[in-house]
């Protein structure tokens, strides 16, 4: 039974997991190298639990006692005594596979690792772990307070038990559980992510411009958000790896990343994140930047 969770990585996801678990009563240990995303990730979580309260109609202390359950960290030897370490740092294979050696050192043999990773092999990443068998992927959907999806994807290697403890986790966070394949990018990337890299395609070969694309993808799809600005959402570097991940691991050369993705990455325009991304987010309303 997971009681206390530890959750690796500050940022959008890491901050928006640490919300919904100690919102949900768990003990919260967060850790990241960086101590400003941990200060702003508090800020934020905060925040986010405020909103919620208003919303319900909930006691105001009931945030003041979910703050208390979240504790911070830059080093992993405070996820000591946590029953799962759920990793959601920056998309990156080789970055994750140095955490995940690390933890062996530190975790309790007992926990599972969820990986949050948008796109990566799970049964790869379970390689870098002392614990293949209670190593999974846990995909929550950014932002994680709103959004109802958890996809569960088990390695090759994942053991029932695992699978069965952690959609239970899941479903008691009040998410729906989709349990996808160990395929690159699972199911909602591997249908979102090429159609957020054409829109970028189209952006670049001039078919239309940033707002074009957006407001027909709006009004004329139904969507909630344009596939740019939802891309500038989620973030351009977790975008293009995802697309890296795809276009490597599928070996087609129909998920090659549009080069103006790659340039708006080089740049260090991100997105919102940064305050830049195909919109510049300086002003109270977002100008598209092409
Ligand atoms: P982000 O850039 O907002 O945050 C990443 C955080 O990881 C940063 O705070 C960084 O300091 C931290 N970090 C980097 N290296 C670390 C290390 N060695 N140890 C601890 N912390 C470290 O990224 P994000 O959008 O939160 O994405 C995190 C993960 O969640 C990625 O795997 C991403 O693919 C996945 N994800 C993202 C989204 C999305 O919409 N952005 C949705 C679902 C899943």
């Amino acid at each position: 039974m997971t009681q206390k969770v530890g959750v690796i990585g500050a940022g959008q996801m890491g901050h928006g997991v640490a919300h919904v678990s100690a919102g949900h009563g768990y003990e919260v240990t967060l850790v990241d190298i960086d101590q400003d995303a941990l200060d702003q990730a508090l800020e934020l979580v905060r925040t986010g639990l405020e909103r919620q309260a208003v919303k319900h109609g909930e006691d105001p202390a009931s945030v003041d006692a979910a703050m208390a359950r979240i504790t911070t960290s830059t080093n992993y030897s405070s996820l000591a005594d946590c029953d799962l370490v759920i990793e959601s740092a920056t998309e990156n294979e080789e970055l994750k596979r140095k955490i995940f050696v690390e933890l062996a050192e530190h975790l309790k043999p007992e926990a599972w690792i969820g990986t949050n990773t948008s796109s990566i092999s799970i049964t790869r990443l379970a390689t870098a772990s002392d614990r293949p068998e209670k190593f999974i992927g846990l995909h929550f959907m950014n932002p994680v307070p709103a959004m109802k999806l958890v996809e569960v994807i088990r390695g090759l290697q994942t053991s029932e038990d695992t699978y069965t403890q952690c959609c239970e986790f899941a479903e008691i966070l009040g998410k729906t559980v989709a349990s996808a394949e160990d395929f690159p990018a699972f199911i909602v990337n591997r249908i979102l992510l090429p159609m957020i890299n054409e829109a970028v395609y189209t952006l670049y070969e001039g078919v239309g411009s940033v707002t074009g694309i957006d407001t027909s993808l709006k009004l004329g799809a139904n969507h909630p958000l344009g596939p740019l600005e939802l891309a500038d959402f989620i973030g351009l570097d977790t975008c293009l790896a995802i697309m890296q991940v795809l276009y490597n691991d599928l070996s087609d050369s129909k998920y090659r990343p549009c080069p103006l993705l790659v340039k708006y990455v080089e740049a260090g325009w991100l997105g919102r994140k940064t305050g830049r991304g195909f919109y510049d987010y300086s002003t109270d309303t977002p100008v598209p930047t092409r």
